[in-house]
């Protein structure tokens, strides 16, 4: 109920009659009435006028499952929403989730995170009431060796949502970070359950630094976020909403050929190693090469200093620019 409402009055730039949303969801006043108070306690600024009705005023940085659920304009990414106050690491719960059933598509998100994870097992800081913590759970009909991939997919996603509801130059640092001005805003971490041949269920997790105004003295040379770059705050839910639209949209490319020969092309326009030279940095050591841009199956194409060309698989490579961290 709250959703309908709250959507209804989003959807309005007029007062809505309590009486209108009393007909048009087929409830009573007393229960449209409570469903607004509710949304007051929350911190919606809503104003009632006698004889005008409802009318949304202000919608804070809220984040509840009514307040993302009433932003959402997918047909299946993020229709079921998970949410948490607090939880270890939204991975973590979409994963049990898999375990237990949850639909393709079922989005988990936390307003905060106690064990935020990176690639590695490296943490992700994760404090409370600013920032995006979400994992969607995916069942695809493709082989586990190209899920990697859907990490590409969601890098290209969020980095689209991102510019769609700031206008902020968002870019991709191969193969899971978004940068804004050279500084690391996002990262994505995939993981998966597999049997030999088929993939039983795969994560992404995405951590964007949204609403955060300082950070950690051991990542604040290589970490920003949206408000810092931006200098307004921005609604979690609606970018939320966002990256997921385009989510639908990019899975949805990717499925159809289930390589990425459909988004390659937007991936390297928004890559910032893109022509530029860099070092990767493998298990086995360290080494510098020019970047060219990815390939259809996600591999970043360089060349190496005695002239060859090399594709190099995701899995455990870090890029990182010649003189810094971009
Ligand atoms: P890189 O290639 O930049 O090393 P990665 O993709 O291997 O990154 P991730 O797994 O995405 O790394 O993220 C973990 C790392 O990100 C941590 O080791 C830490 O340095 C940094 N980090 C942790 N929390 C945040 C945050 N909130 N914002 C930006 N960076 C963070």
């Amino acid at each position: 109920m709250k959703t309908k409402i709250l959507r209804a009055l989003r959807e309005s730039s007029e007062y809505i009659s309590g009486q209108h949303l009393c007909d048009q969801f087929q409830v009573s006043r007393t229960a449209v009435w409570k469903a607004i108070e509710q949304l007051k306690r929350e911190g919606y600024h809503i104003e009632a006028v006698r004889s005008k009705g409802y009318r949304l005023i202000e919608s804070p940085d809220i984040i509840s499952r009514a307040e993302i659920k009433s932003m959402m304009e997918t047909r299946w990414a993020g229709q079921e929403v998970c949410y948490y106050d607090k939880t270890d690491s939204t991975n973590i719960q979409a994963k049990l989730g898999g375990e237990n059933g949850a639909a393709h598509g079922t989005l988990f998100v936390a307003d905060r995170q106690e064990a935020g994870r990176g690639r590695r097992g490296r943490s992700w800081e994760s404090p409370r009431g600013v920032c995006i913590y979400m994992t969607i759970l995916l069942r695809p009909d493709i082989e586990p060796s190209k899920a990697p991939m859907l990490t590409l997919v969601m890098a290209l996603s969020v980095a689209e949502g991102i510019r769609e509801q700031t206008g902020l130059a968002a870019e991709i640092k191969w193969p899971n970070d978004i940068i804004l001005n050279k500084k690391k805003v996002c990262g994505i971490l995939t993981e998966m359950s597999t049997e030999i041949e088929y993939i039983n269920y795969v994560v992404t997790g995405v951590g964007i630094n949204t609403n955060q105004e300082r950070f950690s003295e051991e990542i604040k040379e290589r970490a920003t976020s949206l408000f810092i770059e931006g200098g307004s705050c921005v609604s979690r839910s609606r970018l939320i909403a966002s990256v997921m639209k385009r989510y639908e949209e990019n899975y949805g490319t990717f499925m159809r050929t289930k390589d990425l020969s459909g988004l390659y092309e937007r991936y390297n326009s928004l890559l910032v190693n893109l022509n530029r030279d860099v070092r990767i940095l493998e298990t086995q050591g360290e080494y510098e090469a020019y970047a060219r841009g990815i390939n259809k199956k996600g591999e970043l194409i360089v060349t190496t200093a005695d002239g060859k060309e090399k594709h190099i698989f995701a899995g455990e490579v870090s890029v990182r620019g010649i003189y810094g961290y971009v």
